[in-house]
């Protein structure tokens, strides 16, 4: 090829032919067809007989913010129903740190010793984690991950603490029809969400730890008022003298709590996660708390008020979407936003124009 750059009058510069650059794309890369979905009653029948491939499809579905993906859903967790309700549900807390991930790899082993399978599921409203991160979720439970009876799906991604709490109770009703009879529902314990994950299980275990000297401190009230047992963590090597001390401290703060609804007493255990000791002690609480719950009808009578509070959540949680979703509200919202703080107009002036237009025009 002429290069006029190489001319005698531009000596200095001289301009070598190229060498071929290999294609961008990959010429061996096709790109697959997604695969269609599978009709409700193929989902159906996948769960039900236990197809962990069909019961991921339809967890996704319920977590998916597509419309027709929700109706679809919806159409599966309606025939699953029935099905659903035989498990125990149980409810993991504790702050970051506190050693979830361990102690749920060792409970979960020990559940599943003899036969039956376990789902771990988890409601972590500010989890901006996306599917890429399962595997994540999947190395935090390391034992677990690889047993043929367990189930691990993460949180679904960051929505509304109602939204995402949701979602967690639909895809219990999918796990249990998929025959899964212990569900774990895992959560971090420093929000509103355990009131959430409270909201859907039978027994809630907050696991603590021992060792700051100030160990109440920094715990909600309202977290230990709705723990069904304290578990203290990490009692191994020169810890288990000051775990021993926390579990004396925590014993006689629950002392002052009003007696539970329940009629039980909730019980406090150290253990130690890592070295895999008091394990079963524990479970042996879970057992009894079991046992006592089923006697006396607290466990129905739990499991239907949760089934009010869902249906109650669900009606809020929709009327809230539809407003807030409404593109003309949007825009009133912003303009009235602007007002109340301008001064112009007083916030309840706004907020009644707002939704008496939206009861007018929109319902
Ligand atoms: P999470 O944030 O609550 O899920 O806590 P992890 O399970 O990730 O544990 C946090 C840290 O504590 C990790 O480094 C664990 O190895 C450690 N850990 C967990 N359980 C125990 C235990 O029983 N004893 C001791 N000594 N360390 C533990």
């Amino acid at each position: 090829m002429e290069h006029p750059e190489n001319e005698s009058q531009y000596i200095g510069l001289t301009v070598n032919e190229g060498v071929a650059q290999p294609p961008v794309t990959n010429p061996y890369f096709v790109r697959r067809k997604r695969k269609p979905l599978p009709s409700v009653d193929e989902m159906v029948s996948g769960i039900l007989a236990g197809d962990v491939t069909m019961l991921s499809r339809a967890v996704t579905l319920v977590e998916s913010l597509v419309p027709e993906h929700q109706q679809l859903a919806q159409e599966v967790i309606e025939k699953c129903l029935p099905h659903s309700g035989n498990s125990r549900r149980i409810g993991i807390t504790g702050v970051p740190g506190a050693g979830k991930s361990t102690s749920i790899d060792v409970f979960g082993l020990h559940v599943l010793r003899d036969g039956g399978k376990l789902a771990v599921l988890a409601i972590d409203p500010s989890s901006e984690r996306t599917r890429g991160s399962i595997l994540g979720d999947k190395t935090r439970m390391e034992k677990l991950s690889t047993h043929p009876g367990a189930f691990i799906r993460p949180s679904p991604s960051a929505g509304s603490l109602g939204g995402v709490a949701r979602k967690t109770r639909e895809t219990i009703v999918l796990c249990e029809a998929a025959g899964y009879n212990n569900i774990f529902v895992e959560t971090v314990g420093v929000g509103q969400s355990e009131t959430a994950v409270h909201s859907m299980v039978d027994f809630f275990l907050l696991i603590q730890l021992a060792g700051t000297g100030d160990e109440l401190q920094g715990i909600k009230r309202g977290i230990m008022e709705m723990a069904d047992g304290i578990v203290i963590n990490k009692a191994d090597g020169d810890n288990v003298d000051r775990a021993r001390l926390a579990q004396a401290q925590f014993k006689s703060a629950l002392r002052l709590f009003p007696p539970t609804a329940s009629g039980w007493s909730p019980e406090v255990l150290t253990y130690s996660g890592y070295f895999e000791l008091g394990i079963p002690e524990v479970w042996e609480m879970i057992d009894r708390y079991f046992e006592y719950v089923k006697g006396n009808g607290y466990f129905e009578r739990r499991r239907r008020e949760q089934a009010r509070y869902w249906m109650y959540e669900t009606i809020n949680e929709q009327l809230r979407n539809r407003f807030y979703n409404d593109p003309e509200i949007e825009s009133m919202l912003a303009d009235r936003e602007a007002a109340v703080l301008d001064n112009r107009q007083s916030s309840f002036i706004a907020a009644r124009d707002v939704l008496e237009y939206y009861f007018k025009n929109k319902l």
